[in-house]
C-alpha cells in the first residue's frame, strides 16, 4: 500500500453509490452486445474519409459547434441551424440534458426500464428521478405518466422510442398527449429510429418543449468516432449551448461525420437487412422453448429465460458475446442480444439451442 503524505477529501455526496455505466465489453467471435451496426464503413467510403482527413488542421481547435455537419444534419430534417446541435456522441448530449434542465430542486420523470445512462445523468446532478414503472409487456404506463405530469413539478421526462433495451417505439399519440399536458422538456430519444422508421420529428415546429435526440452511432456504423445530435427548439438549443463543453466535437469526427453523413443513403441496405433478420430472429427466438422474446422496432431483441446468467455466461464461452440485463431492476431473467449480419444470428442461435438443450439435461439427470 502507498503511503501518501496527504489523503484527498472524498469527491461529491451524490457520487458514493453511484455505479458507472459498464457496456460490459469483452472480446468475443461475434460482438452482439451493444446494438452497433454489424457492418462497418466500406473501402470506399474510408478511402473518401482518408482524403477529408488530410484536410484537417490538427494544430487548431475545430469549429465548436460543427457548423458545416449542423447545416447538412438541418437540411435533411427541415429546420434550421440553430434548432441543431452536435454533441460528442448521444451520451454527451444526455448529460446536457440533466446539467440545463435538471439540477438541485428539480425533477426528471424516468419510464424504466430503459437506458440506465439517463438515471445515472440526473444523480449526477443532484436531480431528483421520479419513475413511472412499465407495464408487464414493457410498454409505457401511459395514464400514470400522464396524472403524474399533471402534477406540474416534472422539469424534463425522457421518452425513448424505440426503447433501450425493451425494443418497442412509444405511442405517437401518447407523445403529442404528454407534449400538450405539460411543459416539462420532453425528450425523444431516437437513437434506433432508423430502424422503427417513425420519427416525432414533423411536431418540432408546434412543441417548443420537444427535444428529439438521434446518434450516427447505430444505423450509420459510427459508434468509434462519437457523434450524435439534438433537434429542438432555438430557445432550447441556446440552453444547451450553455453547459456544453466548447470542444466537445473534435475535427476528426466532424470530418469522419460529413463524409458519412453526405452518404447516409448508403446505409438503406443495410438497415433494411437488419429489419428483416430481427424478424427472422424474432421467429426463431419464439420457436426455443422457454425463451420469451419481446416485439421489437429497433436493432435488438430482448427476450427472458429461465436462468439467464448462466445462459448468458454459456454462450460468452462459445464466442457470442450479448448483454446480461438480468442483474438489472425490472429486467429478471432478461438478455439482450443486437441483430447482427445472418451469419453471426445464426451463430447465436444455434449456441443458445445447445445451450438450453444442455441445460435441460442437467435439470434431468438432478
Ligand atoms: N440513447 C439510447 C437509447 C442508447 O441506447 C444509446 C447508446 N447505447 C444512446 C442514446 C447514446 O449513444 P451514443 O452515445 O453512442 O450516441
Amino acid at each position: 500500500m502507498t503511503s501518501y503524505a496527504q489523503t484527498v477529501c472524498p469527491s461529491a455526496p451524490q457520487l458514493a453509490d453511484l455505479v458507472p455505466y459498464d457496456p460490459k465489453y469483452l472480446p468475443a467471435d461475434a460482438f452482439l452486445s451493444a446494438n452497433e451496426n454489424p457492418r462497418d464503413v466500406d473501402e470506399e467510403l474510408r478511402r473518401q474519409i482518408m482524403r477529408a482527413l488530410r484536410e484537417v488542421d490538427f494544430n487548431r481547435y475545430p469549429d465548436p459547434l460543427a457548423n458545416n455537419l449542423r447545416d447538412m444534419i438541418a437540411e435533411a430534417n427541415g429546420v434550421s441551424r440553430d434548432q441543431v446541435l452536435v454533441g460528442n456522441g448521444g451520451d454527451e448530449l444526455l448529460f446536457d440534458i440533466a446539467l440545463a434542465w435538471g439540477g438541485p430542486g428539480r425533477k426528471f420523470l424516468n419510464m424504466p426500464p430503459t437506458f440506465s445512462v439517463y438515471e445515472n445523468n440526473a444523480q449526477l446532478t443532484n436531480t431528483e428521478v421520479v419513475s413511472v414503472v412499465r407495464d408487464e409487456n414493457y410498454d409505457i404506463d401511459e395514464e400514470a405518466v400522464l396524472a403524474r405530469v399533471a402534477e406540474g413539478d416534472i422539469d424534463y421526462a425522457i421518452v425513448t422510442s424505440p426503447n433501450n433495451p425493451t425494443g418497442r417505439l412509444a405511442d405517437e399519440q401518447f407523445i403529442l398527449k404528454l407534449l400538450e399536458s405539460t411543459n416539462a422538456l420532453v425528450v425523444v430519444d431516437e437513437a434506433y429510429f432508423e430502424f422503427s422508421r417513425k420519427t416525432i420529428r414533423p411536431y418540432l415546429e408546434r412543441f417548443e418543449n420537444l427535444l428529439i435526440l438521434r446518434t450516427f452511432s447505430k444505423a450509420f456504423s459510427l459508434a468509434g468516432v462519437r457523434v450524435g445530435y439534438v433537434l429542438g427548439a432555438p430557445s432550447v438549443i441556446r440552453e444547451f449551448i450553455k453547459v456544453r463543453q466548447p470542444y466537445s466535437v473534435d475535427a476528426v469526427s466532424q470530418a469522419i461525420a460529413q463524409v458519412i453523413y453526405e452518404n447516409r443513403a448508403q446505409f438503406e441496405p443495410g438497415i433494411s437487412a437488419i429489419i428483416a433478420e430481427r424478424s427472422r430472429v424474432f421467429d426463431e427466438l419464439r420457436r426455443i422453448a422457454k425463451v420469451v422474446p419481446y416485439p421489437s422496432d429497433a436493432n435488438y431483441i430482448l427476450f427472458s429465460v429461465p436462468q439467464a446468467q448462466r445462459v448468458w455466461q454459456a454462450l460468452y464461452d462459445r464466442g457470442i458475446l450479448i448483454r446480461d440485463l438480468s442483474g438489472a431492476r425490472h429486467l429478471e431473467d432478461c438478455l439482450r442480444v443486437t441483430i447482427g449480419t445472418e451469419e453471426q444470428n445464426n451463430a447465436f442461435l444455434d449456441a443458445l439451442r445447445v445451450v438450453l438443450a444442455d441445460l435441460a439435461r442437467e435439470q434431468l439427470q438432478n
